[in-house]
């Protein structure tokens, strides 16, 4: 078995980007509502994602599982474009994960001024 063999080494530029906002949505969040947790700087090795995200940005044991794990389902998301995941029909993330994802949009979205 060879795991490089998943997916052409070509990342469209979308997934890149999702993949920094997720990690500013998660970082926000953990710095405003994590303050007593015990903080790591980040660092993504995911060999067989080959996102590009900036480290060294401080985050709980919590926090990095929950990136860590939107950012693999970003990566492996088959649809193209992309719904709204709450308006997806597949709900890849583990339960787990999509109920602490939806607590962080929820404090991110009204915090955020998007350029439109
Ligand atoms: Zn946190």
């Amino acid at each position: 078995m060879n795991p490089k063999k998943r997916k052409p080494p070509d990342l469209a530029p979308n997934i890149q980007e999702d993949s920094e906002k997720l990690l500013d949505f998660v970082h926000m969040y953990c710095r405003g509502n994590h303050k007593g947790l015990s903080k790591t700087p980040l660092v993504f090795d995911y060999h067989k994602v080959p996102i590009q995200l900036e480290e060294g940005r401080e985050l709980c044991d919590g926090c990095a599982r929950l990136l860590k794990h939107a950012i693999i389902m970003r990566y492996l998301c088959p649809l193209d474009p992309k719904p709204k995941c709450r308006n997806c029909p597949e709900h890849c993330y583990k339960p787990e994960y999509r109920v602490a994802m939806d607590v962080v949009m929820k404090y991110v979205g009204p915090r955020l001024l998007f350029k439109r």
